[in-house]
């Protein structure tokens, strides 16, 4: 089957980058290949420096998507009955709180309204006199286009005693991540999101102290497939504990490559400049910012308000036909908004000059 030339502006996945399609078409090794050891030593390495990972950090890929990355933070470390915080304003922050309970986590929230960010006074008061074992956060909630303000949150969790977990899949690898500043005990992305290559593989980091206290489990870990014991097992081991797609680890490693040796902060400005220009395009034809505070957008997923008539499902269609695709609202927000993505290989001039022009023609 072979797809026309598509223009991919969703917040997910993003166009694959050259490098990461090259290395799909390579060789095929074995997942216990000597030379797929040194390809994932150096994943480890570059994972590292993604997430400005203190020493003795542990990482790894998680065969699996974004989701497996979250669903493995609440399998490892949270057992059941453990008392578990997680800030909600949108739905990956809802999917993790219902992650958590299904692993029989006693499931505290923060919550701010869709298009609000989270409060780090309320996770401060939410932590005050309690036994939380684990906070978790969505630092750029996707749904809405809001950017959390992590640091400050990091910042009430420091201290408590909890471990912290940082949903980082719209915001690593499109800027500089401080995991060893911020003191966070467990982050994840995906691979289709702001590194562009192929969805499939969840890059992780588990610190120093998240290590000790799933060493420390009174159960073991319930997903037995993203258990950290037999990953480490893998990684740091080589021995077998399942079959890595080793073509996936090929991409990403090139993927990755490429954002390191592009910059964090340069791509950072990168994501900002591209988003600047398509907002400034977009608001003479009625879209406007769906967060009103600028502090508080999310730099990767612009989301936007619909101008008033635009009928949501019937544009997108014809914007599809056209072998464009963007992505619509989710839950409360579906119907009102759209979101661009400008993550990774997305975020560039040239395909949001032939989105403009695409829409144009769809707008008559
Ligand atoms: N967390 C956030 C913030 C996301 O945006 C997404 C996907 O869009 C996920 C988790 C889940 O990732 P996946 O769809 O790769 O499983």
């Amino acid at each position: 089957m072979t797809v026309r030339p598509h223009l991919l502006l969703t917040p997910g996945p993003t166009p694959l980058h050259p490098a990461a399609r090259e290395a799909l078409g390579g060789e095929s090794l074995g997942h216990m290949d000597p030379e797929v050891f040194a390809l994932n030593g150096e994943i480890q390495a570059d994972l590292r420096t993604l997430y400005g990972a203190p020493d003795g950090t542990f990482t790894a890929l998680l065969a699996g998507t974004g989701s497996l990355g979250m669903e493995a933070g609440f399998a490892n470390l949270a057992e059941p009955g453990d008392e578990v915080l997680i800030g909600v304003n949108g739905s990956f922050g809802a999917r993790m709180a219902e992650m958590a309970a299904r692993h029989g986590a006693h499931v505290r929230t923060v919550t701010a309204a869709p298009g609000e960010p989270l409060s780090p006074a309320a996770f401060a008061d939410a932590l005050a006199g309690g036994d939380v074992r684990l906070v978790a956060v969505v630092h750029g909630e996707t749904s809405t286009g809001v950017l959390n303000p992590l640091p400050e949150i990091a910042e009430a969790v420091r201290g408590s005693g909890a471990l912290l977990s940082v949903d980082a899949v719209t915001t690593a690898g499109m800027q500089p991540f401080d995991m060893a500043g911020l003191g966070a005990d467990y982050v994840y992305t995906g691979s289709q999101k702001c590194l562009s290559a192929p969805p499939g593989v969840a890059p992780i980091a588990v610190s120093g102290r998240a290590l000790a206290r799933h060493a420390a489990r009174r159960t073991p870990t319930a997903l037995w497939y993203a258990d950290f014991a037999g990953l480490r097992d893998y990684w740091e081991g080589h021995s077998y504990h399942h079959t890595v797609p080793v073509g996936l680890h090929f991409a990403l490693h090139a993927a990755l490559r490429a954002a390191l040796d592009e910059g964090l902060p340069q791509r950072q400005v990168r994501a900002a400049e591209v988003g600047r220009g398509v907002l400034a395009a977009l608001e003479p034809l009625g879209f406007s910012p769906f967060v009103p505070d600028p502090a508080q957008r999310l730099p990767t997923v612009l989301a936007l308000r619909l101008p008033p008539g635009l009928d949501d499902a019937a544009t997108r269609a014809a914007l599809r036909a056209r072998s464009v695709s963007v992505a619509g609202g989710m839950g409360p927000t579906a119907g009102q908004i759209w979101r661009l993505g400008l993550m990774g290989e997305g975020a560039r001039p040239a395909l949001y000059h032939r989105f403009l022009t695409e829409l144009e023609a769809v707008l008559g």
